[in-house]
């Protein structure tokens, strides 16, 4: 396993392990050095969405890498407010014409919302259908939306992505998705910004003990749980750093270790998906 491994999506099409996570990073210079240093570093997947206000500036850094188009996987999703406006397909527009590009690898509904996601859905389905996403997904979506979410699609989700990391492990929902062929990608990976997570005593001493940083233990969890996962960060050293996750292991009891940290239901505060109607 390597940077370049990549887990076949339930319509074949072939998305990295490691994607670069672009969460509240600044739209111009920030952004361009960040997702530069990403590729460079040797990502090939760049997780964007039209809420963090990025997407040109991603557009930019990909197009400026010189690396093509066809070797980079790139997601991004659409906002709440073509959610409920119904201006998902112009909002798919703008999303494309910011980034450059005519198509997108991974669309995904960013937030359920409630009486409007069944809707989106096929939006993204008539989208997927004509051949400007390669794939099509939901983030934050538990059990009963993915249930009622399958009961009334043509195409279904080919991921979910969710606040997953230590201290919110959802092995549940990461077992539903994967009876039902949908690739979980990890938000917030490393507990988010501000968050405490990396300070966890655990995870440092199992760090310690593989002379590995508490991030890069993660992120190996993350691989050896057969998720994808999305580090965010703005500093080129950490940015490499959180590529250096293949050439060791945790063992089971490591594992262990790592899923009892579990602090559920407690979650950051972007919301709680459980409390969405769908
Ligand atoms: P992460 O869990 O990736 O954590 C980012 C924080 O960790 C930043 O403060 C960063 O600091 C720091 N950090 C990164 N690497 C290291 C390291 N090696 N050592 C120490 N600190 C480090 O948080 P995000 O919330 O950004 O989540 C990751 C991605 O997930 C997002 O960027 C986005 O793409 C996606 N996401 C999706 C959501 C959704 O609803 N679908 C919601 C939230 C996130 P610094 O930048 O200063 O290095």
């Amino acid at each position: 396993m390597d940077i370049h491994t990549t887990k076949k999506l339930n319509n074949g099409v072939e998305i990295p392990y490691l994607g670069f996570g672009v969460f509240q990073i600044k739209d111009g210079e920030e952004t361009v050095n960040a997702v530069r240093w990403a590729i460079e570093a040797g990502y090939r997947h760049i997780d964007t969405a039209s809420a963090y206000r990025n997407e040109k500036s991603v557009g930019q850094a990909i197009r400026e890498s010189g690396i093509p188009r066809k070797e980079l996987f790139v997601t991004t999703k659409l906002g709440r407010r073509d959610i409920t406006g119904g201006t998902q397909m112009q909002g798919f527009e703008t999303s494309l014409n910011l980034l450059q590009t005519d198509y997108v690898d991974l669309y995904l509904i960013h937030w359920p919302v409630a009486g409007k996601t069944l809707e989106c859905w096929k939006v993204l389905e008539e989208i997927y259908e004509s051949g400007r996403v390669r794939a099509i997904g939901v983030c934050n979506c538990v059990e009963r939306h993915l249930d009622e979410l399958r009961r009334n699609s043509k195409i279904e989700p080919a991921v979910n992505q969710i606040e997953c990391h230590p201290h919110l492990s959802l092995q549940p929902l990461a077992a539903y998705c994967e009876k039902h062929g949908i690739a979980v990608e990890a938000w917030s990976p490393l507990g988010g910004t501000g968050g405490k997570l990396l300070n966890d005593p655990v995870l440092k001493k199992i760090a310690e003990k593989h002379g590995k940083s508490a991030a890069q233990i993660i992120l190996r969890w993350d691989l050896q749980r057969g998720l994808i996962t999305l580090p965010k960060s703005t500093h080129q050293a950490r940015i490499i750093a959180n590529t250096d996750i293949y050439k060791f292991e945790l063992s089971a009891d490591e594992m262990q270790a790592i899923y009892e940290l579990d602090q559920s239901p407690q979650r950051s505060n972007w919301g709680d998906p459980n409390l969405i109607d769908f």
